[in-house]
């Protein structure tokens, strides 16, 4: 992305505290999201995954005005107990998660599932890219006794077979079970839980898939607007679903991806 403030200004966030997990750099969807949620006057800690990345997102976070940056590995129940403690004491309470987090190991992106799926690379995708949201969920949920929102970000891989996406696929459906879930629980606190299923879009996530550039193209192909899926209106959803606009939707994966998901057949274009 190329300039965070291309986003529309406002005041839609203003007064709210939200914790943003996932930026790793400026391609980031997470650091789309947050510059969209910055721009409408919300106020964000960040969780990165580790020292190693810290040079790349703290320039990011303090363009924004973040100052509250925190390393955690979702992994990791002790860094995970410490980001929530620094988390509370900076802001006593969140009113937003974005949960923008997913991992597999590149083996377990490639050729045939079947085959290729082991029982070690399952585990550490449903680990890291599902289970990871219903723990951030808890702990978030203790923060929110006004309510909030929390998203996470998903893939048309969850419902349909994408070759290369495999386990990451499998992970994504249980991540939208999940979703459903925790929003019926959380649901009589206030608290809504929602996914945001986006296009293929060009980040470190997406190269370490097998033939990755081939799922943009793809998704430009046979969407209904041949166009790219854009940062602009991935944040812009994230930004009705996090705000006061979002009000009753819960329990939904939202589908941002120019219309690729519903299309049945490519076009007769040249047929
Ligand atoms: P990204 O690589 O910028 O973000 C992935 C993030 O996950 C990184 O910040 C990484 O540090 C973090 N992460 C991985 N393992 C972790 C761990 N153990 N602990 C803490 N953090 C960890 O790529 P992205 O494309 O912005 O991915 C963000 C989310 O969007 C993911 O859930 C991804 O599956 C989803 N998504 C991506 C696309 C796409 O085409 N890029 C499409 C739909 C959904």
């Amino acid at each position: 992305m190329d300039d965070a403030f291309t986003m529309p200004k406002g005041d839609l966030m203003r007064g709210k505290r939200g914790l943003v997990m996932g930026v790793a750099n400026h391609n980031s969807i997470a650091w789309g999201i947050a510059s969209q949620l910055a721009a409408q006057g919300a106020e964000m800690a960040f969780t990165y995954q580790g020292e190693s990345l810290e040079r790349r997102v703290r320039p990011l976070a303090e363009s924004i005005g973040v100052t509250t940056m925190i390393p955690a590995d979702v992994t990791d129940d002790a860094s995970m107990d410490l980001a929530f403690e620094t988390i509370e004491k900076a802001f006593g309470t969140l009113d937003f998660v974005v949960h923008s987090i997913a991992f597999a190991d590149k083996d377990q992106l490639r050729g045939s599932f079947v085959e290729n799926t082991t029982r070690e690379g399952f585990l550490q995708a449903m680990n890291i890219s599902a289970f990871s949201f219903v723990d951030v969920a808890k702990r978030a949920s203790r923060l929110m006794p006004n309510g909030g929102s929390l998203i996470s970000m998903t893939y048309l891989g969850s419902e349909r077979v994408i070759p290369n996406y495999n386990m990451m696929g499998v992970a994504k459906a249980a991540l939208e079970a999940a979703t459903r879930y925790i929003a019926r629980d959380l649901g009589p606190s206030g608290i809504r839980v929602n996914a945001i299923s986006a296009g293929a879009m060009r980040t470190l996530s997406l190269a370490g898939i097998s033939g990755g550039r081939g799922m943009i193209a793809q998704g430009r192909a046979f969407s209904a607007m041949k166009e790219d899926t854009s940062m602009e209106g991935v944040a812009g959803c994230a930004l009705w679903l996090l705000s006061d606009l979002g009000r009753s939707t819960t329990g939904e994966v939202v589908h941002v991806d120019a219309g690729f998901h519903m299309m049945g057949m490519p076009g007769d274009e040249g047929a």
